[in-house]
């Protein structure tokens, strides 16, 4: 029987409120957890060399590898924790595993 928890306001839970090691509070809340943030490092995709080979789907342990019309469309970067397993397993050597850091200082030079 699971138990009905209300986590509206985890935030200002003290260590007393929580169970100890992780807390799942129900069935389906991934999507809504936001892993992102754990990330040192991101996967930068580059379209030229990728052949959309979806070996990087099937290998990325976070269902962050976005797809479209059966092409490699992107990242989801809210879910993203830079483990690098893309890159590892990449035929093609399309995705580079980038520190935060320099991918954002390289995005706004972009713009
Ligand atoms: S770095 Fe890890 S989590 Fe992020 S897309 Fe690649 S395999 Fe998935
Ligand atoms: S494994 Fe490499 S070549 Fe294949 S879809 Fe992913 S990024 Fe593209």
């Amino acid at each position: 029987m699971s138990k009905k928890w209300n986590f509206k306001d985890i935030v200002k839970w003290g260590p007393g409120r929580h169970e100890p090691g992780a807390t799942i509070p129900e069935s389906g809340t991934a999507e809504d957890y936001e892993t992102g943030g754990w990330r040192t490092e991101r996967p930068v995709l580059d379209r030229e060399k990728c052949n959309d080979c979806m070996i990087c789907f099937f290998a990325c342990p976070d269902s962050s590898i976005r797809v479209e019309n059966g092409k490699l469309a992107g990242i989801d970067l809210r879910h993203c924790k830079g483990c690098g397993i893309c890159a590892q397993v990449c035929p093609r050597d399309a995705m580079e595993m980038k520190s935060e850091t320099r991918a954002r200082k390289e995005e706004e030079e972009k713009t």
